[in-house]
């Protein structure tokens, strides 16, 4: 039996929390997976009714289960709060007790949104690359942080470290070499070397490693350049390796070459349970109206279901599913795009997959 914890969080979370949840069951009868979903709070639904961001009850929920998926969290009522006691941080600190360091981020384009997307058709047509992120170092949680007084006595200061140590870079590039040599076996690293220190490491670390994977095509990229690229030449990225401020930048922006940040889904792995989500926020503009696109939650249960349960015929399934959705011309509005497609929301897009599902998966 396999048991994932449901932490759906604010804003949009449990709309489209509960049409995964939907396709996970339905995956799980059609393929004879024994499942069991077990939901907690987390986020700011978790400071309301209890004062924290991540209650222990659901930490030790996320302990006890095969795989978590999750929503998102945070939004404006509670932005007033210290960072330290924001929804955010209950993410921060669920990644870093799971030690969930590695964050992959596939990028592909479906043929049907190939129009959807701002981008020119003839620059991301087939567009297939992977941002792997490194998730529990970095600016994100290197110390010492906080604001305090200015060295110079006029008005505050804020810090933030941005710290790698040789373990952490040597660990994160091997599982990026490990993900290329199952793709087309090729690693972009991207970072800073010009200006930072870390970077000076990151980079002569994942040349290091790279000995062990004489089959990988190795470059290392800034990450300005790498920003600019992905606009220019998308196609050139198989995996981009990268540390963890600059791939939730790179990240997001790639997310545009697939049409909609909707469409993105995300696994953080680590060496306990794997952590599923979109990469989107809790989109508290469009929270409550049936208008989010539940797609990325949907395909982040696709990586569940290869990553943490080793059943890639179910996530295969899953991933079709979705393609023949919008094949179909289904779109919610953040995919709409001119032509002859229905318009529909988040619930009716999650039992269209269903029934997809229910059509092909089992032949
Ligand atoms: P966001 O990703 O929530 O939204 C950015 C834009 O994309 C918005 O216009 C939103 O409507 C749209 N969007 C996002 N997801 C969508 C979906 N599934 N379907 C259709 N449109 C979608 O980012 P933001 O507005 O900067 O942040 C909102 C809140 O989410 C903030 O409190 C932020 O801290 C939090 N946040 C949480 C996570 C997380 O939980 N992993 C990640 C990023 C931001």
């Amino acid at each position: 039996m396999a048991r994932i914890a449901v932490l759906p969080g604010d804003g949009v979370g449990p709309e489209i929390v509960r049409e995964t949840v939907k396709v996970l069951r339905r995956i799980g009868a059609l393929f004879g997976i024994p499942l069991t979903f077990d939901e907690e709070i987390v986020g700011g639904a978790a400071i309301d009714r209890c004062g924290t961001p991540l209650p222990p009850e659901t930490l030790s929920l996320c302990r006890a289960s095969e795989a978590i998926l999750f929503g998102a969290v945070g939004g404006p009522q509670w932005d007033s709060l210290p960072v330290d006691r924001r929804p955010e941080r209950g993410l921060l600190a669920l990644r870093k007790e799971l030690g969930l360091y590695a964050n992959l981020r596939p990028v592909k384009l479906f043929a049907p949104l190939v129009d959807a997307s701002p981008l020119k058709r003839e620059i991301i047509e087939g567009v297939d690359l992977l941002v792997l992120r490194e998730l529990t170092g970095g600016l994100y949680f290197g110390e010492p942080k906080g604001i305090g007084p200015a060295p110079d006595g006029k008005g505050e200061q804020g810090i933030d470290t941005l710290s790698y140590t040789t373990f952490e870079i040597e660990r994160i590039a091997r599982i990026g070499f490990q993900i290329a040599a199952q793709r087309r076996k090729r690693l972009t690293s991207v970072d800073k070397v010009n200006v930072l220190a870390s970077s000076q490491l990151w980079r002569r670390v994942v040349a290091e490693t790279a000995r062990e994977f004489p089959d990988i095509e190795l470059d290392h990229m800034l990450v300005d350049n790498c920003s600019m690229q992905l606009i220019r030449d998308p196609r050139r990225f198989d995996v981009i390796l990268t540390e963890n401020t600059f791939g939730d930048i790179l990240s997001d922006e790639a997310a545009m070459l697939a049409g909609s940040i909707g469409m993105l889904p995300s696994a953080s792995l680590g060496d306990g349970p794997g952590l599923y989500e979109p990469i989107h926020g809790s989109a508290p503009d469009i929270a409550g109206q049936d208008t989010a696109n539940p797609l990325a939650t949907i395909l982040s249960a696709a990586m569940l279901l290869r990553h943490s349960l080793r059943h890639e015929s179910a996530a295969a399934a899953v991933e079709a599913a979705v393609g023949l959705v919008l094949e179909a011309g289904y779109r919610t509005p953040d995919i709409r795009q001119p032509g002859p497609t229905t318009l529909i929301g988040t619930a009716h897009m999650g039992d269209l997959v269903v029934e997809r599902l229910s059509n092909t998966a089992i032949h």
